[in-house]
């Protein structure tokens, strides 16, 4: 617990604003058109919350936190040594959230009026109700719900609430190592990228009206995507990331959040998959050449 005041006292650790879902709204948001996102997590009382909710304003993403009386922010730490990244989390407030904050009638009024939701995989360590309230808001009026593997350990050790969630869920995003870690965790047997994505659009599905979209990012390897058709049959496909040279990259602290909102803000537009997919590694690309999850000012066109 002593690493996040170390980092800040004698590392000249920088604040930066995080929450991988966090990061995708204001991923998205910097695509779309003024007041397209809102976010709603848990914060602490302290500056850390302050940070985050001022962090979001300037995104110009809508903010509804739950703001917990005893926990603080939730914060990680993270320690970058050339390309690669070690980081320490304490989840803190981001553990305190609770169904009875969504089903406010002021916050719940704003999930009906949303057209498309994302739920990062982390939050299944938290609220499972919450998750489902909104996938079932999803399902039952035919509006895309977004859902993200978020880390191998979410497979891993939240089998049960991650299966509880996956019928819901119409496009899965998920890194490589995620989907290795779900293969194994469920017994699959699989250690092909594109033979997972291709299992996982055939999982039970909720909303018949859709079929799943699987898409796994491998770093600089090809996304790969399956797509459960009409007939039963099942299209995989790869797409190429456009490398951009070692020396322009920052951090790729976030790449994956990154990718996500730039593809949700894709699918909110009612772009094509492939259109989605360009927009997520576009996005991707802009931010590992910063510092941390952020996007550059002055603000870059597609
Ligand atoms: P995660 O951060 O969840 O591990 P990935 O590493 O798969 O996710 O990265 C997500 C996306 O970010 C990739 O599909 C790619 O578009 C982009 N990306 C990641 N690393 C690089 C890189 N070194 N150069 C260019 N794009 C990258
Ligand atoms: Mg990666
Ligand atoms: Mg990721």
């Amino acid at each position: 617990m002593g690493l996040y005041e170390d980092l800040l006292q004698n590392h000249n650790a920088k604040l930066i604003a995080g929450g991988a879902a966090q990061n995708t709204a204001r991923g998205a948001q910097y695509i779309l058109p003024e007041n397209s996102v809102v976010y709603i997590g848990c914060v602490g009382k302290d500056k850390y919350g302050d940070i985050l909710r001022e962090t979001c304003k300037k995104a110009g993403v809508h903010t509804e936190y739950r703001i917990d009386e005893v926990q603080p922010t939730g914060k990680c730490g993270v320690i970058i040594t050339g390309h690669n990244r070690s980081m320490v989390t304490h989840l803190a407030a981001a553990n305190e959230y609770k169904l009875d904050h969504l089903k406010q009638p002021h916050i719940w009024s704003l999930v009906e009026k949303a057209q498309v939701y994302y739920v990062g995989g982390y939050h299944l360590t938290v609220s499972v109700p919450a998750i489902l309230a909104l996938a079932e808001e999803a399902a039952g009026k035919n509006k895309p719900f977004v859902f993200s593997l978020s880390a191998p350990f979410i497979p891993q050790f939240f089998k049960d609430q991650l299966d509880s969630v996956i019928p819901y869920v119409d496009y899965l995003i998920g890194n490589e190592t995620e989907a290795l870690a779900y293969s194994e965790s469920h017994g699959w047997g699989l250690s092909d990228i594109a033979e997972i994505a291709k299992k996982l659009t055939t999982l039970e599905k909720k909303n018949t009206q859709r079929s799943r979209v699987v898409i796994i990012t491998q770093g600089t390897l090809p996304t790969v995507t399956a797509v459960a058709g009409a007939n039963g049959a099942v299209e995989t496909k790869e797409y190429p990331v456009h490398e951009i040279p070692k020396e322009k990259i920052n951090d790729t602290n976030g790449a994956g959040d990154a990718f996500a909102g730039g593809f949700v803000a894709g699918i909110v537009q009612g772009k094509s998959l492939e259109q989605s997919i360009d927009l997520g590694q576009w996005l991707a690309s802009l931010s590992i050449q910063e510092l941390g999850p952020s996007f550059p000012f002055p603000k870059q066109t597609y």
